[in-house]
């Protein structure tokens, strides 16, 4: 049976297909494979997400056992901080308050002007202490601890972390609560509206990693704004990595291959294709391949309306 949008309530869901089973989560093998769920898409919001998932206890547990290397430190010519960082010096005095969710070891808010008072909520405790010791204040573990801040900010940002809550409306809603009238929020995920993702559906390689369950879009955050009395003011799309010719045409080849012989593509990888860990773990044969080099990705920024 279909769900209602997580978002807007919506019966207007379309069933995009099934996501392939999660065989790894927080950077750790799972010993038994969880079910991917199907991908939906609401027509009136324009979110998609992954139907069951696990539940937060569950989740939660997972996310206890990962490897805590999984979350590497970014190079900090990140496009989408290099972007932010631009908003910030168009938007903003050069004495705010600046808010990063999930600021991981501060890297982001090291790459902004010194002059700016600068806060992080993190969940790893050993990224959190290195973002401190570069003067940053962690004022939440959880991004469910906004929800327990009560000051306000100039800037609210989160970069690469809406993807793993069950409900980006209210991700975004504790955002725009911690933010000051006229205020910025700033915002990176995958784009679900993306050509690679809508030629790929359910079998794009971003909707596979199990610990992404919500998937925004420029349109979703247009309605989102107007929901939250946020002004979405500029969207632009954009690549994490800066790929060479010979990368992106091998990674078309191969989600086009996958796309039209799953098996066959299975098959190859079976043979060695892709390294051995896909023979160590049978699961995984029928994964997508990855699609690095697609502009997959987006950041946008919103005002916060008096
Ligand atoms: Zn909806």
């Amino acid at each position: 049976m279909k769900p209602p949008c997580i978002c807007c309530c919506s019966d207007k869901i379309e069933c995009v297909g099934t996501i392939q089973p999660v065989v790894s989560f927080a950077g750790r093998f799972l010993d038994k494979p969880l079910a991917g769920g199907e991908l939906f898409r609401c027509r009136d919001c324009g979110v998609a997400f992954r139907h069951p998932h696990p539940g937060k206890s569950v989740l939660d547990e997972l996310y206890r056992q990962g490897n805590s290397n999984n979350w590497q430190t970014a190079h900090s010519d990140r496009q989408d901080w290099q972007i932010a960082g631009r908003w910030i010096e168009q938007y903003l005095k050069p004495e705010s308050a600046i808010l990063d969710v999930g600021c991981f070891d501060g890297g982001f808010l090291k790459t902004i002007a010194l002059t700016h008072r600068r806060f992080g909520i993190e969940i790893h405790e050993a990224a959190g202490k290195k973002a401190q010791e570069h003067g940053i204040q962690i004022i939440g573990k959880d991004f469910e601890d906004m929800a327990g801040v009560d000051e306000t900010f100039d800037a609210v940002t989160s970069f690469d972390v809406i993807e793993h809550s069950q409900n980006p409306l209210e991700f975004l809603r504790h955002m725009a609560a911690l933010t000051n009238n006229e205020g910025i929020v700033i915002l990176s995920s995958g784009n679900s509206e993306a050509l690679s993702w809508r030629f790929m559906g359910a079998r794009y390689w971003y909707c596979t990693i199990g610990e992404h369950l919500s998937f925004i879009c420029p349109t979703w955050c247009a309605w989102a704004g107007n929901q939250l009395g946020l002004e979405l003011k500029q969207v632009i799309t954009f690549c994490h990595v800066k790929p060479s010719w010979k990368q992106r045409v091998g990674d078309l080849v191969k989600n086009l291959f996958y796309k039209i012989s799953p098996r066959g593509f299975a098959a190859l990888r079976q043979k060695g294709m892709g390294g051995d860990e896909f023979r160590a773990h049978k699961e995984m044969l029928s994964h997508p391949p990855s699609w690095m080099s697609a502009k997959d990705h987006f950041i946008c920024i919103f005002k916060k309306m008096r």
